[in-house]
This record gives C-alpha cells, structure tokens and sequence, in this order.
C-alpha cells in the first residue's frame, strides 16, 4: 500500500493508472462497517482508493470537531490487511483555498433532518466529495446507508452535475447490540453504549407495528418516543420516503425511518428501511 500525501501526487499518479478505481472517502477512525465498504471497493476494482480526512468543512460545531477520534496509525494498519492499494491523506491546506467556488446543497432535500440540525452540513460535504471525485475521478465510489440523507444527496450531485461515477451504497452495520457502528461510538461510556443498543430495538419494535397494519406516521412516532428515557434527548425521529418525501401514512417497502440522539454528549444517528 502506498501513502500519498498531496494531491500533485496523487494527479501525477492518476494520470498512468488506466485501470477500474474503486474509492472509499472515510474520516478515519475506522470500524468493521468502513472495513465492509473498503473491502467491496477492493474485491470489485482494479484499484482502491482510500482517503482519510476530517473535513472542517462539513463541521458546524468546534468542538465535535476537535473531539473527532483519531486512530490513524491503526488506520493505517487495517487499510493494509484490507489490500488497499492507495491511502491518500490530503491536509485543509492543501484541500480548500481562502476564497473559492462554493457547492450548495439541495434547498429541498438538503435542508431537512440533518441539514437542519447542522446548518451547512451537506454543503461541506458535498463540497469535499466534489473535490476527491476531481482528484481520484474514480469509477465506483462507496458510500453507507448509515448516513442516508449523505447517500441520497451525493447520488443527487452525480446526477445534477452530470458526474461519471458510479455511486456504491452499502448495507448498514450493527454491532452485536444492535447500535450502527460510528467513530463516534469510541465517546461513549459504557453504560451509554449498552443504553444505545435501545435505539435499534425501538426501531424493530416499528418495524413489527407496520407488519401488524399500523403504518400512521404519527402514532408510530409517539409510541418510540415514549420508549426513551431521560439519558437520551432525541434532536429528530422521522419516517419519510426513501427519497425523502414526508408522509403521514409509511409506504411499506419504500420507507424509512431516520433518528438523531444525544446520549452522554454524543450524537448518534442511525436508520432502517421500512
Ligand atoms: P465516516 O468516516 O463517518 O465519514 O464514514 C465513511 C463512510 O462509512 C460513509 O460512507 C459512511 O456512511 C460509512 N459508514 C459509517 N458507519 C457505517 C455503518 N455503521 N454502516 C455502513 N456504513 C457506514
């Protein structure tokens, strides 16, 4: 595996590689679900990709910024068990000038959940994918269902912008317990982790409601959140189309249900399709 460090490098490079690229776009601190996602970027590609880069832009709080776990030498070492064949570690200097063409997302979509929680969000994150596609212009890039609204909207940019890649997204993955496997989870005490497992049974229990007939939106959102106690202050639960429409009634197999909690100071966010 090859470290690469600037992204003349990785130009100079890109231009002698002919091949199928396979690029997995992560901010390090790996876990088995980014390994699932790098592992189908090896198996399905000539060559793979792997970047690593907490990017400022997408962040609107400091302080999540600043606390954003870094394990990069054990990154390191996964990304070489997993045969990776290019790790590129591209610094804010180097990625974003003091004034430049801006990328925004989608008023609609892009507004919503998660972009109303964290004003800005997407548009630091659609700017950085923007700028790695241009930089790596790989063939198939992955993504998470984890971060769903993420996944929808970068389908959305390759699309709008006429992009030619092809958009991997990949299954969610739970730990044992049940919580989605996140950076984040390396924040939580372990009493909060075992807590947190709470959320995928709620979400089971609304997926065994909408099996029984019960399908009012509503109703199905206050019954999960009369399940969580005080250790938890949910910021959203909502269930909307998969291409996120609101609903009042779930379409049974095109919808899904999307939560963001805080336990001990973390935020969690976390989906399932219904
Ligand atoms: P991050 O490092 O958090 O930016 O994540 C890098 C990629 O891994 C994103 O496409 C995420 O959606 C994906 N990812 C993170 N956690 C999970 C998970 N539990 N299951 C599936 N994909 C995930």
């Amino acid at each position: 595996m090859q470290i690469i460090k600037t992204i003349q490098e990785f130009k100079s490079l890109r231009k002698k590689l002919n091949n199928n690229i396979g690029f997995v776009p992560t901010m390090g601190a790996l876990h088995i679900a980014h390994e699932s996602l790098i592992q189908r970027a090896v198996d399905e590609n000539d060559i793979s990709v792997v970047s690593i880069y907490v990017n400022p832009a997408q962040f609107n709080n400091s302080k999540d910024f600043d606390s954003y776990p870094n394990t990069l030498e054990n990154d390191i070492k996964v990304c070489e068990k997993l045969g990776v064949d290019y790790l590129f570690l591209p610094s804010s200097d180097e990625m974003y000038y003091i004034d430049e063409v801006l990328i925004k997302a989608p008023e609609g979509t892009g507004s919503m959940l998660e972009g109303a929680c964290r004003p800005g969000h997407f548009d630091g994150v659609l700017r950085v994918i923007l700028k790695f596609f241009n930089i790596i212009q790989p063939t198939k890039a992955y993504f998470g269902q984890k971060d769903a609204q993420q996944l929808f909207l970068i389908n959305m940019m390759v699309k709008n912008l006429f992009l030619d890649i092809d958009v991997v997204g990949c299954d969610l993955i739970r730990e044992p317990s049940g919580l989605a496997y996140s950076s984040r989870n390396i924040n939580l005490s372990a009493k909060a982790k075992e807590k947190a497992s709470l959320i995928y049974k709620i979400f089971l229990d609304i997926k065994q409601k909408i099996s029984h007939g019960i399908i009012d939106v509503e109703k199905l959102k206050t019954e999960a959140l009369e399940q969580f106690d005080d250790m938890f202050e949910v910021e959203y639960l909502e269930i909307y189309t998969r291409d996120f429409h609101k609903i009042s009634q779930v379409e049974v197999g095109n919808s899904l249900v999307m939560i963001s909690v805080y336990i001990d100071d973390v935020r969690l966010i976390d989906n399932i399709l219904v």
